[in-house]
């Protein structure tokens, strides 16, 4: 097969469908999708349950300041539900259980004293990091030259709330605190807002899942989704036409739009190669990864009494929280495991989880009638959760980030400068790619 379009896609995330829709919105219908797996949705994927329904294993939540969601959903006909129930939180450190209420409380105030400390500091310093451009931070080097668990040991002086804050970051990027920039995790943070992100980021759920929403973009856009296309090669991006190479056929396209998680773009060959920037940046982005379980129940029995919430072990660095549905229909905990678990032989993982639920939400809680884990490393197109920075990447290629080459263009979240690493820094930044491939099209058109 080989086709000509005027724009070409790579990745039918919710990214890259979001560039297609805008596209399709400004009128231009020449356009294809290359996507690699056989579904659409990326890191959104809902998985049927055989007790009927589903669970989400991806991107799940929404806030209110996610309006590029918000408003995308409600144009595909998804609806908002409420998000994570409302219940205690608890924290578990050196094998003792506290309540978190709605900052951590200790029996050690000084701890406690000292974590409100670091977070003020912590949020005042995201303040001075520009979201669009952070490597032009004030003192972007220094940020940038270290990791942000080396912050946490510097800016905290007790082992709980140190031991606390580096849990409440793993909690958000996945991955140890010790491998990520420090400038990168301030970008990170202040594209959400520190507030939105850590108290309003899982206020809504979407009906039918956050992958309804790709897969009802992808109805409209009907035969422009090519699935089990994966792209190996682009070639002539520098001229005025581009060549992409799928296993399903050959494109050429005027302008392309590449909506993958960086660390895969890698796996594409280039010709001409990219500018060295662009490869330093795609070679050393790192991949981060939660293996996120579920367990199901006939009934949410533990609801009503004080375990109904959520529970950080600091120490084993696994989490679980209630999300059963509203109706009370069934129970559905779901959990994270941090990416030291992943070469365990997966039936000791099971029992690690099961020992864990049975100890928070109680005995019972060790036999569900399902229990499915799913592990984002393990995913050939995707290969982590969350892509970060180490340090001194930002200030040395992060100029790169939004740079088109030639006719190539890129989306994608991690290239986007508000909620960064969430499905809505995915949206905005495909429409953004959109907008500025429609503008080039436009002015080729008129010279
Ligand atoms: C466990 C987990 C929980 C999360 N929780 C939340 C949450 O609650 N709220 C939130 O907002 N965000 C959450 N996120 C993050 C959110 O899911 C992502 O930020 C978002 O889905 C990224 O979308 P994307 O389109 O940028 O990238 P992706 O979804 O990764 O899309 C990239 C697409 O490119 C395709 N591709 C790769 N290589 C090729 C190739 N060579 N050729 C063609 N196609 C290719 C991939 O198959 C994929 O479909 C979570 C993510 C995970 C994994």
């Amino acid at each position: 097969m080989s086709s000509h379009v005027e724009v070409a896609i790579v990745g039918a995330g919710i990214s890259g469908l979001s560039a297609a829709w805008e596209l399709h919105k400004l009128g231009i219908e020449s356009l294809v999708v290359l996507e690699a797996n056989s579904r659409v949705g990326g890191r959104t994927l809902n998985y049927p349950l055989v007790s009927g329904g589903y669970v989400e294993q991806g991107g799940t939540w929404a806030g209110p300041t996610q309006t590029a969601l918000l408003n995308l959903a409600k144009e595909m006909g998804v609806s908002t539900k409420k998000g994570k129930l409302e219940g205690l939180t608890f924290y578990g450190f050196r094998q003792k259980w506290t309540m978190l209420e709605p900052s951590p409380t200790s029996e050690s105030h000084i701890a406690q004293k000292d974590f409100a400390q670091a977070m003020t500091t912590f949020e005042a310093l995201c303040r001075t990091v520009p979201v669009e451009a952070p490597w032009q931070a004030p003192d972007a080097n220094v940020l940038d030259s270290m990791t942000m668990g080396a912050w946490i040991e510097q800016n905290t002086t007790t082992d709980e709330a140190r031991a606390w804050f580096e849990g409440c970051v793993r909690q958000i990027i996945s991955g140890d605190p010790h491998k990520v920039s420090l400038l990168w995790m301030l970008h990170f943070v202040h594209t959400a807002g520190f507030n939105d992100l850590l108290e309003t980021a899982e206020d809504f759920g979407f009906v039918g899942g956050t992958q309804q929403i790709s897969l009802n973009i992808a109805q409209h856009l009907g035969e422009r989704i090519l699935l089990n296309a994966p792209v190996t090669e682009i070639l002539g991006y520098d001229g005025s036409l581009v060549q992409l190479v799928s296993e399903r056929g050959v494109v050429y396209a005027q302008e392309v739009i590449v909506a993958m998680m960086p660390k895969t773009v890698g796996r594409i060959k280039f010709h001409p190669p990219l500018p060295a920037i662009h490869r330093q940046l795609i070679a050393q982005w790192e991949t981060m990864s939660w293996i996120k379980f579920h367990a199901i129940y006939e009934q949410p029995w533990w609801q009503g009494q004080i375990i109904s919430g959520h529970f950080l072990n600091i120490d084993t660095k696994i989490e679980a929280f209630d999300i059963s549905p509203e109706d009370g229909s069934k129970g559905v905990i779901v959990g994270l495991l941090a990416p030291d678990y992943a070469t365990l032989p997966e039936l000791k993982r099971r029992e690690l989880c099961l020992t864990f639920l049975g100890e928070t939400f109680g005995q019972a809680a060790r036999q569900p009638l399902e229990f499915i884990e799913f592990d984002w490393n393990n995913q050939p197109w995707t290969g982590g959760c969350i892509s970060a920075l180490p340090p001194g990447l930002l200030t040395a290629a992060g100029s790169a980030l939004n740079s088109p080459v030639g006719r190539i263009h890129w989306a994608g979240t991690e290239r986007s400068s508000v909620w960064v690493n969430y499905i809505e820094g995915a949206i905005r930044a495909g429409q953004k790619a959109a907008h500025d491939v429609a503008a080039r099209l436009r002015s080729v058109s008129t010279t």
